[in-house]
């Protein structure tokens, strides 16, 4: 556990001791990712059971939302305002200041690792493992973003002025790391921040932001609000005040805040509607688990997830990858997070319109090769809880073919030649992720030169884009605004406005 050649190995691994695992301070400079719990220390294991027994009852960032929340317009224009004013006192700080209060909130976030986990269970249905590596992500947010904040001062050519204010609203599918990756982000670019969190998974925000507080962003700097979501959203976002918003969410969401405000600088990152090629050259047992890891994660609630796989010539045409793939995803155990042996948790909310649709009819000459059956826990709500789907037959231009569902569907479509695959791949309004498996460097060529998406992965799953090893953003209407990556170099400088330094006369 302790060669220093792992990156974040020199980290003590008991989690139930989450002080010790500070030691030695990770330095403001050097990003490292943050290890996941490792589960082969038993007392990591233990810990990992208390939490889940804590979740069942769980009440974690009650209190923090309740303050938050508010119901009439004149308090949101006040609380607009003082942020506004607050800013003042973050962008004086000098840069290093800023960049350590935000590095140290990536320690606290790690220090609040079985909360996080707790809440996210609690609220959601995130299963331990899916808690786990969120968290880790919202850690790898903070570290790298302070970081990158140094770079902003660093530009010869060029000013950088900081947003006075944006506000973030985030989605509920990541409750932790995407609202922590798009706050960290403002702050370190030097603005104040108004987090609006998704009403599914409002403690999840308030205890994430509990952290962020606890680490020394002042609180006025930082504001978290719980608003509903019709007119004082709308009066939010269209507030002339607001110089930015980061939005994680559907693309009718965009469409939405453009309409409420046409001129509003929109950082978006929308819907997908993910496909995986799998080529005759291809590691068939590979392709298997990565298509069922891709499509099944968080329950297929992932703007990342697969949603289909496209077979190629002899795959198309034999029986041997669709019957391991029934295998695999028939062995998948469904249940509520507070069972550690669930693999797939439950869906955020009760199946309706065209998920459950996906979930209960087929269109024409399609079949089920794994039918969804719904399942019932005593603990969750009706339509909640349902077994994986695998549907054949996916024409193209199907409902199916186009629709994004964020639900634990997959389809299979098929192609002679990678080309029309390629081809059945980009038929889509979206462009977030993409793969292919294929052992032939020349078929990967080919691949990459016209593939269509932000982030595209190669003999691996599609999900699970990692800060600074693999930046994430999408292409086409999975992106509005500036088109720059989460988690990568780029981000911060677009948060901002940059004007030319006058030439020395
Ligand atoms: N960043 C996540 C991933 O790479 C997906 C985020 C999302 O679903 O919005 O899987």
């Amino acid at each position: 556990a302790l060669d220093p050649a792992v990156p974040g190995s020199h980290r003590v691994q008991d989690r139930a001791n989450p002080v010790a695992s500070l030691e030695p301070a990770s330095a403001l400079h050097e990003f490292q990712n943050e290890p996941d719990t490792d589960n082969s220390i038993a007392s990591n294991r233990a810990w990992g059971l208390r939490i889940l027994e804590r979740s069942a009852t769980s009440t974690l960032g009650s209190d923090t939302i309740a303050a938050a929340r508010i119901d009439d317009l004149d308090t949101l224009l006040t609380t607009v305002g003082a942020t506004v004013h607050a800013s003042d006192t973050w962008v004086a700080l000098p840069v290093e200041t800023r960049a350590r209060i935000l590095h140290d909130a990536g320690d606290v976030l790690g220090a609040f690792r079985g909360r996080l986990i707790e809440v996210m269970a609690s609220e959601t249905g995130k299963t331990i493992a899916e808690g786990d590596v969120e968290v880790s992500e919202a850690v790898d947010f903070a570290h790298y973003y302070a970081s990158r904040s140094l770079d902003l001062s660093s530009v010869a050519e060029a000013t950088f002025t900081p947003s006075r204010l944006i506000v973030v609203t985030p989605p509920w599918n990541f409750p932790v790391a995407i609202p922590a990756g798009s706050v960290l982000a403002a702050l370190a670019s030097g603005s104040a921040v108004i987090i609006k969190p998704a009403p599914q998974a409002r403690r999840s925000a308030a205890v994430m932001v509990e952290a962020l507080w606890e680490a020394g962003v002042p609180r006025d700097v930082l504001k978290l609000v719980d608003i509903e979501e019709g007119d004082l959203g709308r009066e939010l976002v269209s507030h002339p005040a607001v110089d930015r918003v980061i939005l994680t969410g559907g693309y009718e969401t965009a469409e939405l805040f453009r309409s409420w405000r046409p001129d509003l600088p929109l950082l978006a990152e929308t819907s997908g509607k993910n496909a995986i090629i799998v080529t005759p050259s291809g590691d068939l047992d590979l392709a298997v688990a990565d298509v069922v890891k891709s499509a099944f994660g968080h329950a297929g609630q992932k703007c990342s997830a697969a949603s289909l796989v496209i077979l190629v010539g002899s795959v198309a045409k034999s029986e041997r990858f669709r019957r391991q793939l029934v295998d695999s995803v028939r062995t998948l155990r469904v249940g509520i997070p507070q069972n550690p042996l669930s693999q797939m948790g439950p869906i955020i909310e009760p199946a309706h319109g065209k998920l459950l649709r996906a979930l209960t009819s087929l269109e024409e000459g399609q079949s089920w090769l794994v039918k969804p059956v719904e399942l019932s826990d005593d603990s969750v709500a009706d339509g909640r809880l349902w077994s994986p789907g695998v549907r054949e037959g996916v024409a193209p231009g199907s409902e199916f073919h186009r629709t994004e569902y964020f639900g634990p569907v997959l389809g299979i479509m098929t192609a002679d030649t990678l080309e029309e695959a390629i081809e059945l791949q980009n038929a889509s309004a979206y462009g977030l992720t993409a793969g292919i498996h294929s052992l032939d460097p020349l078929e990967v060529a080919t691949w990459l030169d016209s593939v269509e998406a932000g982030n595209v992965y190669i003999n691996r799953g599609i999900t699970g884009a990692v800060v600074q090893r693999q930046p994430f953003g999408g292409w086409k209407r999975s992106s509005v605004g500036a088109g720059t990556k989460a988690g990568g170099p780029n981000y911060l400088m677009t948060l901002g406005s940059w004007s030319a330094v006058p030439a020395e006369p």
